[in-house]
Order: structure tokens, then sequence, then C-alpha cells
């Protein structure tokens, strides 16, 4: 039996696919996992249950043979929600409704959460520090560059210059593989890595207001979601509540909806 130190990585994880597929593809690469889900007073507070679906199939997939991967997962609070009172965001304010339609729209400039990733990373990298892992790595992916500037490449290196700034001896840095990837190409990486979408929740707005476990299909990351699917040719198992071809604006096809 080899007694070689297998890397190890710690990896922020949601209950969405994008994390979904990061999971499954540091694990296909051989790292011990360390994943970390936070409870940061999102409405959608339900994905939670959901990352522990897709977790508990990773580890009966990579984690139970001899010699096989580490996987510890841990959900942790941050309170950004109590930091951010009156925030006009509508994924933490119950007051503000979400908006309806296309992921690029404007109104989705509403699903912002300001600083969530970078208080997210530096729970990762603190996490790291402690588990000598080398690599933390998060989701952000080509759709999120319009709306939200911490899923950018020019965070990303900020904040690695700024890890490599507030502690030296070890080198640690932060990942974002599927940076240059489209939604649609991390379902295709999925579908090829057997990852069970199934067990993967997106929708901002679902799960409650009698919605019970169907997607809504008219929020942002629903349309983005079915979207996703389409276009990467891959069976989309998702239930949506309302149907997100209405609310779909795919460029040339200018179908809107209100
Ligand atoms: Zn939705």
């Amino acid at each position: 039996m080899s007694t070689t130190k297998r890397e190890r990585a710690v990896l922020i994880v949601s209950g969405g696919m994008d994390s979904c597929v990061l999971a499954y593809y540091y694990a296909a690469a051989g790292f011990d996992l360390h994943l970390l889900s936070f409870d940061y007073g999102q409405k959608h507070v339900k994905e939670l249950a959901y990352a522990e679906k897709y977790i508990a199939r990773l580890r009966g997939r990579f984690g139970l043979q001899e010699n096989s991967l580490e996987i510890q997962h841990d959900v942790i609070e941050l309170p950004i929600s109590r930091l951010l009172t009156d925030s006009d965001s509508a994924l933490i304010n119950k007051n503000v409704q979400m908006p309806h339609g296309h992921y690029t729209d404007d109104s989705m400039k509403a699903t912002v959460v300001p600083f969530r990733n970078p208080n997210m990373l530096l729970q990762a990298a603190t996490l790291a520090w402690g588990d000598h892992a080398s690599v933390i790595a998060y989701a952000a992916h080509q759709g999120d560059y319009a709306q939200y500037p911490d899923c950018r490449e020019e965070f990303v290196d900020a904040f690695n210059k700024m890890l490599s700034t507030a502690m030296t001896g070890r080198t640690l840095h932060v990942e974002s593989p599927f940076m240059h990837f489209t939604k649609a190409q991390i379902t295709r990486l999925g579908a090829s890595l057997d990852v069970p979408f199934d067990l993967t929740w997106s929708c901002y707005e679902g799960g409650y207001e009698g919605l019970d476990d169907r997607h809504c299909g008219r929020c942002g990351t629903c349309t983005e979601r079915y979207e996703a699917f389409k276009l990467a040719g891959v069976p989309d198992p998702t239930q949506y509540a309302h149907d997100p071809e209405l609310y779909l604006n795919i460029p040339g096809t200018a179908s809107t909806a209100g």
C-alpha cells in the first residue's frame, strides 16, 4: 500500500451543479477533499441539503474503497446577512423580490451579495492552512463575469496576492478551473464525470412559497440551469414549476417574458 500523502484541496461548494461538478472533478483528479458550504442567510438555504445529498453520493463513489479519498464536509455560518441589514440583495433580504428572467438581464444585479466570495474564500483559506491543504477552489465560470465582480480573474489574482502577503512560509492558492468555461461546458464535463445532477439545487426562489422540491423555472439561476442543459445536449432532470423556456432569452431568439 502506498504511503504517499495525497494533495488536499478545500473546495467551496453550494448545492448547485457547478459546485457538484467541481467536487467530482477534484475527486477524479485524486485530491483528498475538504468541502466547505456556507449558511450566509440565503433564502435558498435549501441548497445545503442538496450539497449533503451529492456529497453522500461522491463518498460512495470515491471514498469507500481501500486507499480511497478522504472526503470531509463542513457547513459554517457566515453573518453576511446580519452585516448587510437593509441590503438591496434579493438573495438575502426577504423584502426584496427575486427578479425573474434571463440571468444576464440587468435586473439580476439584485442577486449580487457584496463580498460574498472574498468572505467565503478567506474562511476556506484559514481552513486550508489548518488542514495543510495546498489548493482552494471555487466554481466561478464565464457566465458569472457580467454580474459578479468576485467571480472574475482579476479578483482571483488579487486574492492570491493578498494570501501570499497575509501569511508567508507556505504555498496556498485559489484555483477557479471553470473560469473560462460556459455553464454548458461545465454541464458537459459533469456528464462525462457521471455527476448526479438530480441531486443538485440551483433555484434562488424555489423550495418555499409552495414550490416544494420544484425549481421555480423563472429566476436567473433557473433559466441559466435550463439553458446550460439545453445547450450541452445533456438531459435535464430538473422539475420546474414554470416553463423556463418562457423566461429564456438566448441572443437571436428574442423570447421574453414579464
Ligand atoms: Zn428559480
